[in-house]
């Protein structure tokens, strides 16, 4: 469960976030829509505290934060195991082969043994079906297995809740749909995922709910038939409607 309550954020003078309200539940599929420089990543990275905003609440599976009250790096550590992101540009460790970019995190941070980290990076590769990169460098590999590999990273973490930011950007559309098929697959866990993106067709594919911004202001949020059912002109015009 995750909750953000009354987030604003600025950049100096500049209000990047304003008064932000939403809240998800397991298996949801958020996802975030809304014009270039609206906000989205900045909301995304404010979830996993990569971003801290000035003002607001977030509660991420029972630890709250009061972004009025200071943060430390100990709370980021313990929020972040909770919390995996896949960003947009897909920032795999360029020196560890493709297995040990999976196995590095969970073995560190969770204190897995090696032997268990690596039954499940197999395991989780297969599923992603990219098993016959698991001995390969990362930079070696296409875009679209690259973001792959990103994900099953991030999965291997076990997170409650899955951040992506524009995860079928620059991707062709059989890849594209293994994404749509990887995120759909991923409703049958109890991860919650939050996903940007501007391909509102993807979004259609994948989404529960929907929040969609303009300007750091939330302009439209619900379930997925405001696709069809949009109440704002601005959420109409964005969809060409
Ligand atoms: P896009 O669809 O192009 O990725 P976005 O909705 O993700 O856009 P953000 O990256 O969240 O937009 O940026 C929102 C606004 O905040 C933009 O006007 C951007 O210029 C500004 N911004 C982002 N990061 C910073 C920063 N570190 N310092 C100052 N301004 C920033
Ligand atoms: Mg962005």
């Amino acid at each position: 469960e995750l909750e953000v309550k009354n987030l604003s954020k600025s950049y100096g003078s500049f209000e990047v976030l304003k008064n932000i309200n939403f809240k998800c539940f397991p298996k949801d599929v958020l996802v975030i829509l809304g014009p270039s420089g609206s906000g989205k990543s900045t909301l995304l990275k404010t979830l996993n505290l990569l971003e801290l905003a000035q003002d607001g609440e977030l509660e991420i599976s029972g630890q709250s934060f009061n972004f009025q009250q200071k943060i430390n790096e100990e709370q980021k550590i313990s929020l972040r195991k909770k919390v995996g992101m896949v960003f947009q540009q897909y920032n795999l460790w360029p020196h560890l082969k493709v297995l040990d970019n999976l196995t590095a995190a969970p073995i560190k941070v969770l204190k897995q043994n090696k032997k268990d980290a690596r039954i499940k990076a197999k395991e989780l590769l297969t599923q992603l079906e990219i098993q016959d990169k698991l001995d390969s460098w990362p930079l070696l590999l296409s875009g679209g297995q690259q973001q792959r590999v990103a994900i099953a990273r991030a999965l291997m973490m076990e997170p409650d809740v899955l951040l992506f930011d524009e995860p079928t950007a620059a991707l062709d559309p059989k890849i594209t749909n293994q994404v749509v098929k990887i995120v759909n697959d991923l409703k049958h866990t109890e991860i919650t995922q939050i996903i940007v993106t501007h391909e509102v067709e993807f979004a259609k594919k994948i989404a529960t709910h929907v929040l969609y911004l303009e300007d750091g202001k939330v302009i439209e949020y619900g379930d997925q038939s405001i696709f069809n059912n949009p109440q704002t002109e601005k959420f109409k015009h964005y969809l060409n409607m």
